[in-house]
């Protein structure tokens, strides 16, 4: 791989952003994930450092709080900056040394300050408890509804009380959440009945299901039968289907040309089949894996010139495990070398016997090639569905179920629907899967635009909010509030569970791994147009795991990349890759205020190699650093637009444009950032040596005093080539 290209990947691909860019040593670095920085940042801080400065994280809170006090006109000065940084800069130094000292003194640690709180806390519990009492006996609801999980600032709008109580209150009970973080129902009660309110625990899920109408007997009708093709491979199944779709005497008499929407329908003087397009039975397992059956008969092709062959056997078991009947289409009869009777006793092994020798299973010898036969076996498809009474009622509301869902370039998401009860009509408010909308356009297997759609009948609908997954029922609502409503609650529930998902996976043992060193995780989220792309990637990407590094895909979806994505993506710490699909301009704002890195491709080749190149940059990489020299800030300024500018002597080594800068006051480095600026004389220079002045500004840190010492190094990040799977080297 080109070097030139490593390094593009390197900086492009950026995991979640630290709050501040520039605190970290980021240009060069931010190509690895923010973990494996403040796991650096601390090692760093723990190492003594060139000039013998001890390590803040050495030092005891309460000296590294004196060590940088804020004088009131400094806080005037630069209000909110220093302010920030300051608290940034103590907060980081905690985890520094929280992280150094391990899990368990930093338990100890919280203990402690449990302790000193609980003093305070006794103290004022009586008071206190009177005042809340009071408050409650007039605010607080006796009964509140809640479900599985819910937001803290949502809890405490449900219980009428303040929010900040309600976070103190879970911090007592060891739950440190944030007004925007939801807890799950039963720390919900527990606090609820802190305040003396029941809580009762609605199900999301159950409101997200949808009842089917019953059918009502006296509008019962008869359906067309929906047919499989199955069996191995090559023995016909698509010159069959190919063959059938042909015998149409509707096509030719309307002269429409055929769409391939994943369903057609064929009219026979007989009546109407619905074949699925979709051959194979993992197609057909796949769509039972999601709880759809929709095929009503499988018809086995069996090539009489081959027999009976592993796939044929599978295609048997999946049938019978399904319960649908099987019709034997015994093909390839045109061949002189065919021996049709060959198959029918190789099948009855298998319990399928034909009815000539006192078996109930139809077989028909065609040819899908020389069309032999084909309307005998339709003859036997329509005398089965006959024998099976299928039968719908047309006139209640229309559940269907997703045959087939893309994102259509020009037209936007696309679903092939099978309808399977009621009709389906143009303007019909519906849900399916996670999306839902209203129904804006309905097309026939013709492409011909349909106004309504009986049972059994595929056709293809506009007016979907996203792509629905294969398998997913289809449900018209009565009302568009109701179908918004239900479709909203399903996408919450979707996220809260891959929310938990994802708390789940970081239990396992694997993160202990990451948390290691010997394991780094890289978490993808795919979108593409259709289902096999995101499929291909998805295990593409996959295989791009090495002995170090998991590249773990936790969703893999169609669609355009939407505000739930960037959402899960922030949660997850992940990275999301786009393929021949966009985000909008609002979701693109959502992922850089959240840090989330959106990788938009449209060939897969491409974005195969680039997360190759980041998984190298990712591999702990060989740093060197080299220190440049050092200075003493004599004066600083403040110049509106620039920030603080400080006048520096250089007493040691030099100083280059653009390198990387620590800041040690009172021997603590309290800030490791790189120059923004470095002048002489209001010109800009690249190089400043030992023995003279210098004006210089470091990037995103206004917080410069005079004494204070500046170090200046250069970093070079040797990143690793990765290869895959064997012969890692040792993490460092
Ligand atoms: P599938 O893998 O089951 O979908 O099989 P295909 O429909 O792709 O057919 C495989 C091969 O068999 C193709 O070369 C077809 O032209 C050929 N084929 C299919 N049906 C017949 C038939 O009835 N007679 C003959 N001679 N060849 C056929
Ligand atoms: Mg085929």
């Amino acid at each position: 791989m080109a070097e030139e290209q490593k390094t593009k990947a390197k900086t492009k691909i950026k995991l979640k952003a630290p709050a501040k860019a520039g605190e970290t040593i980021a240009g060069k670095l931010s190509a690895q994930q923010l973990q494996q920085e403040q796991e650096k940042k601390a090692v760093e801080k723990e190492k003594p450092s060139a000039i013998g400065i001890p390590s803040p994280a050495e030092k005891p809170r309460e000296e590294e709080q004196e060590s940088i006090p804020i004088t009131p006109e400094e806080k005037k000065l630069a209000p909110a900056v220093a302010t920030d940084s300051l608290g940034e800069k103590m907060a980081e130094g905690r985890k520094a040394k929280e992280k150094a000292k391990g899990k368990y003194s930093y338990r100890e640690e919280l203990l402690k300050q449990k302790e000193h709180e609980k003093f305070f806390l006794e103290r004022e519990k009586q008071k206190k408890k009177e005042e809340v009492t009071t408050q409650q006996v007039s605010s607080v609801p006796a009964k509140i509804k809640i479900t599985e999980f819910i937001q803290v600032g949502e809890l405490a709008r449900k219980l009428n009380v303040k929010v900040g109580d309600v976070i103190a209150r879970l911090m007592k009970m060891g739950v440190m959440a944030t007004i925007n973080q939801s807890i799950d129902a039963d720390t919900a009660t527990l606090l609820a009945a802190e305040y003396g309110a029941q809580v009762e625990v609605i199900s999301l899920y159950e409101e997200t299901i949808i009842q089917e109408e019953p059918d009502n007997p006296a509008n019962l009708v008869m359906r067309p039968p929906v047919v499989t093709v199955m069996g191995h491979v090559d023995h016909g199944k698509t010159k069959l289907l190919d063959a059938l779709r042909e015998t149409d005497i509707a096509a030719t008499e309307a002269g429409g040309i055929t769409q391939h929407i994943g369903a057609y329908q064929v009219t026979r003087p007989k009546g109407k089949i619905t074949f699925l397009d979709t051959p194979g039975h993992e197609a057909f397992s796949a769509m039972r894996a999601r709880g759809a059956q929709v095929t009503d008969i499988v018809v086995l092709v069996v090539a009489a010139d081959d027999g009976v062959m592993p796939q044929t056997i599978e295609a048997i078991q999946h049938a019978k495990d399904a319960q649908v009947p099987i019709i034997v289409a015994i093909n390839k009869i045109d061949k002189p070398e065919a021996n049709p009777e060959r198959v029918k006793q190789e099948l009855t092994k298998y319990g399928l016997i034909p009815e000539e020798w006192g078996g109930d299973t139809v077989f028909v010898e065609v040819s899908a090639l020389k069309r032999i036969n084909l309307d005998k076996l339709e003859d036997a498809i329509l005398t089965q569905a006959e024998i099976m009474e299928l039968k719908a009622d047309p006139k209640k509301l229309c559940v269907g179920t997703v045959i087939e869902a893309k994102l259509d370039q020009g037209r936007g998401p696309v679903a092939t629907i099978l309808v399977r009860g009621g009709t389906l009509r143009v303007g019909d408010p519906f849900v399916v899967g996670l999306e839902g909308g209203k129904v804006r356009a309905i097309f026939n297997d013709r492409g011909q635009s349909i106004k309504e759609a009986p049972p059994s009948t595929p056709v293809e609908i506009l007016g979907l909010s996203g792509v629905p997954n294969a398998g997913d029922a289809f449900y018209s609502m009565r009302s568009e509030r109701e179908a918004r409503e239900i479709m909203e609650k399903r996408q919450e529930l979707y996220r809260q569970q891959m929310a938990q998902k994802i708390k789940k996976a970081s239990l396992e043992n694997l993160d202990q791994l990451i948390e290691e060193g010997k394991l780094k995780e890289l978490k993808l989220i795919i979108k593409a147009d259709v289902r096999g792309s995101a499929e291909a990637l998805q295990s593409s990407l996959e295989k791009l795991s090495t002995a170090e590094i998991r590249v773990r895909v936790i969703l893999a979806s169609t669609g355009e990349i939407v505000e739930s994505d960037v959402n899960l993506a922030s949660a997850a710490n992940a990275m999301i890759i786009g393929f021949n699909t966009r985000a909008n301009a609002k979701v693109r704002e959502l992922a850089s205020k959240e840090g989330v890195e959106i990788r938009l491709y449209n060939i897969i080749y491409e974005a195969i190699e680039e997360i190759k190149a980041a998984i190298s940059g990712m591999l702990a990489p060989e740093i060197t650093e080299e220190v440049l020299g050092e200075a003493e800030v004599r004066q600083t300024f403040r110049i509106s637009g620039v920030g603080t500018v400080a006048g520096c002597m250089i007493k040691s080594g030099l100083v280059r444009r653009g390198c990387c800068v620590r800041v040690i006051r009172d021997g603590v480095i309290i800030f490791t950032g790189r120059l923004k600026s470095l002048k002489r004389f209001q010109e800009d220079v690249a190089e400043v040596k030992e023995g003279y002045e210098c004006g210089l500004a470091i990037e995103n840190y206004n917080d410069i005093k005079v004494n204070d010492i500046l170090e200046f190094f250069e970093q070079k990040v040797v990143a690793r080539a990765s290869s895959s799977g064997v012969a890692m080297a040792e993490p460092t």
